[in-house]
């Protein structure tokens, strides 16, 4: 039987046979393809080295989660409902369009097992999917170019907007859809007419719609169709195939390698340079990074990866409070940088200019608090914390570390702690009158051992407001009945900021001597109050006994009824739990806090908008405290006033350091007296029996 249109196998094009159209299209881009891949490898292939290919299962698992299950896109509702809209259309429709480059050359070519059952449903599927596709493209063409969104703007300083390209793609994704329709759609058209037996069209589906409009065309207008449609989709498909390395779409090729490589562990650092031990340290000769190769070819990658979503710097408290740092451009600059530096035509990258002055600037770098709340959001698994640090290792290195810093690091240098106070002053808190004889603290040492150690940190071993936490915390352990003690002046800063602050010589030589002196007291488990100590404790340090911030062992030792607490009156207070980033999003301790307030019997409390792992930085801990950033205002002004919006007017930190910054923003906000801040620990030790309760 005669087939109703002419297949662009067999059709004529100018004189030429379609088949060698439908064999050039491909060979050319095939060839194109794997070159532009080769020229943007280069990079990747010069970078530092990185380790990536440890903890293969969970790598496995986020790609299944974050890659092919988009689970971080409804984060953001809308944008998150059309991407996963656009990726499982595309996902779906990309067994079609490879099989129409097969149909080009060979006529009725069909995939191994799409011929039968499967296939009726997989072309019912890939139907719809077209047209999910097309009304996702077209309204995320509308919200982009007529909506704007604030997140998708590009501030002045940043270059120019990048809508232009968005909607460039969409509407090549678009023109796949159609063609990919239309040419099915004029050969059920054809078979219709002409009375033999028409494939099924999914009702309603932009084919079935394009079919019932093609009923009345003539045989000549069908036939044009179906091949004009064919190369349209050919030539678009492997345009679009290459277009993707050129910019933010490049995502679509890198992401799924992007999320298997992404890390694995929070909280932590990466070592100064893979494969370098720290005794090869004092060889190397420069460190961090200062050019664009001493990036880890991770971080290159994550450069290529970054969709431009804007969503890491809508979650950047440092960007909310106009710090000249969005995050997002640290990924858009980077790979701005090195399309320019390793062109498509010649270049090899070796002229590099030093980053910092270049494409990064210094205020930019000592902005970022880590809190993580951009790694957390990215869609992509982009990283940024290892970039801030190994640029800030690298200009440590080159001596351009802020004025405000030098004193605080020359101080724990000096002193193990960032005022320069003495050491035998570390344990001064224990002596405090109306406390020292209630609640006795062990000084860890020849003559005494415990079993467990209160790692307590300089801020809340110096401060004199922040030494109520500490107090607070003995008290409740003693409560608890647990046997604990602290080192005193054994006890060095535990270097956390040092080591974000990109000073890891002293970083080491400060988590040595703790070490040593942890090790050497024999204690069994060790707890603080300080989820920057918890972090460093945990992920920074090895071989030390278990740790455990303060909440953790409050919930347990209620539960194991060893702690009870006295109910509160409420007299109008409404409590709200800010969660502080190394103790919520870098270690996952989002419940217990939650837990010890709630087991306040009377006690009211609300969530903030903002919370668990969205939470919003209070503006930094350790060095940060020192560090006077150019900003339009303190991130812990906007926290207070996220608290006040939930209706709170008590803000429960579990840090000293989030203290620190919101009592000071309830005072610069004018708020003193009609908004507090007290911290887990206190609230708590204000409820021991045999405590007196105060109005808090
Ligand atoms: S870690 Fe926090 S402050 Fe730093 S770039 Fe990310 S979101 Fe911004
Ligand atoms: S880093 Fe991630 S979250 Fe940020 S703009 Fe790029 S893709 Fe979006």
């Amino acid at each position: 039987m005669e087939p109703v249109l002419i297949a662009p196998a067999n059709a004529t094009l100018l004189g030429i046979p379609g088949m060698f159209f439908a064999l050039v299209i491909p060979i050319v881009g095939v060839c194109l393809f794997t070159y532009i891949i080769a020229q943007r490898s280069k990079p990747l292939v010069l970078a530092a080295p990185d380790e990536r290919f440890n903890n293969i299962g969970a790598r496995l698992i986020n790609v299944f989660k974050i890659w092919l299950g988009q689970y971080r896109q409804p984060r953001y509702k809308t944008a998150g409902i059309l991407h996963i809209l656009i990726f499982a259309g595309f996902m779906i429709l990309s067994i079609r369009s490879l099989s129409l480059v097969v149909i080009g050359i060979s006529e009725g070519f069909v995939f191994p097992g799409l011929g039968g059952t499967l296939g009726v449903v997989y072309n019912l599927l890939k139907d719809y999917a077209a047209t999910i596709v097309l009304a996702a493209c077209i309204y995320a063409a509308w919200r982009r170019g007529v909506i704007k969104p604030e997140r998708y703007k590009v501030p002045a300083r940043y270059g120019k907007d990048h809508t232009a390209e968005a909607v460039f793609v969409l509407g090549l994704i678009a023109t796949l859809m159609i063609s990919e329709s239309l040419f099915e759609a004029s050969f059920v058209a054809a078979q219709k007419q002409q009375g033999v037996h028409a494939e099924f069209l999914a009702p309603l589906s932009l084919a079935w719609f394009f079919k019932n409009i093609l009923l009345f065309a003539s045989p000549g207008v069908l036939q044009t169709t179906h091949i004009a449609s064919y190369f349209v989709h050919d030539l678009t498909f492997f345009f679009f195939l290459c277009f993707l390395p050129m910019g933010k779409h490049f995502h679509v090729i890198t992401s799924l390698f992007n999320v298997f490589f992404m890390r694995t562990e929070k909280g932590n650092i990466k070592p100064v340079r893979y494969g370098t031990s720290e005794e090869q340290l004092d060889d190397l000769e420069s460190f961090g990074v200062k050019k664009f190769n001493d990036f880890t070819w991770k971080h290159i990658l994550d450069f290529y990866t970054c969709a431009d979503c804007g969503r890491c710097s809508d979650q950047c408290p440092a960007n909310a409070v106009k710090r000249p740092l969005s995050p997002r451009f640290i990924s858009i600059k980077g790979r701005d940088y090195a399309f320019k530096h390793f062109p498509l035509r010649k270049g090899n990258g070796s002229e590099q200019e030093p980053l910092i002055g270049d494409i990064y600037e210094e205020d930019e770098i000592w902005s970022c608090t880590t809190c993580g709340a951009c790694e957390q959001e990215c869609p992509l698994g982009i990283e940024y914390i290892d970039k801030i640090v190994d640029l800030r290792r690298g200009m440590v290195d080159e001596g351009m570390v802020p004025q405000t810093l030098q004193k605080p690091l020359g101080a724990i240098e000096k002193r193990g702690n960032p005022w320069g106070k003495m050491e035998k002053k570390r344990a001064d808190w224990t002596t405090a009158e109306g406390f020292a004889d209630a609640y006795p603290v062990k000084i860890i040492g020849k003559k005494e051992s415990a079993q467990t150690l209160y790692f307590v940190d300089s801020v809340s071993s110096f401060d004199d407001r922040m030494q109520s936490i500490a107090q607070a915390t003995a008290k409740i352990l003693s409560q608890a009945g647990v046997d604990f003690g602290i080192l005193g002046k054994d006890e060095r800063d535990s270097g956390h900021e040092v080591r974000r602050f990109g000073e890891e010589m002293l970083f080491m030589d400060l988590r040595d001597r703790n070490t040593d002196a942890i090790l050497n007291s024999g204690v069994e488990q060790i707890v603080t109050s300080d989820p920057h100590a918890f972090n460093a404790l945990r992920k920074d340090y090895q071989g030390l006994p278990p740790v455990e911030h303060i909440s953790q062992v409050i919930v347990k030792n209620i539960k194991a009824g060893k702690l009870s607490l006295n109910g509160t009156e409420t007299n109008g207070k409404v409590y709200t739990y800010h969660d502080p980033c190394y103790l919520g999003r870098h270690n996952g301790l989002y419940e217990d806090p939650r837990q010890a307030i709630d087991a306040i019997p009377g006690i009211k409390r609300v969530d903030m908008l903002k919370s668990r792992d969205r939470s919003f930085c209070c503006g930094g801990g350790g060095l940060m405290l020192f560090y006077e950033p150019e900003e339009e205002q303190r991130m812990g002004v906007l926290r207070v006033e996220m608290a006040r919006q939930a209706g709170a007017n008590v803000i429960v930190t579990a840090c000293p350091f989030c203290l620190v910054n919101i009592e000071d923003a309830i005072k610069v906000s004018g708020l003193e007296g009609q908004m507090e801040a007290i911290d887990l620990a206190e609230l708590v030790a204000l409820h021991l029996p045999g405590e007196q309760q105060q109005d808090v």
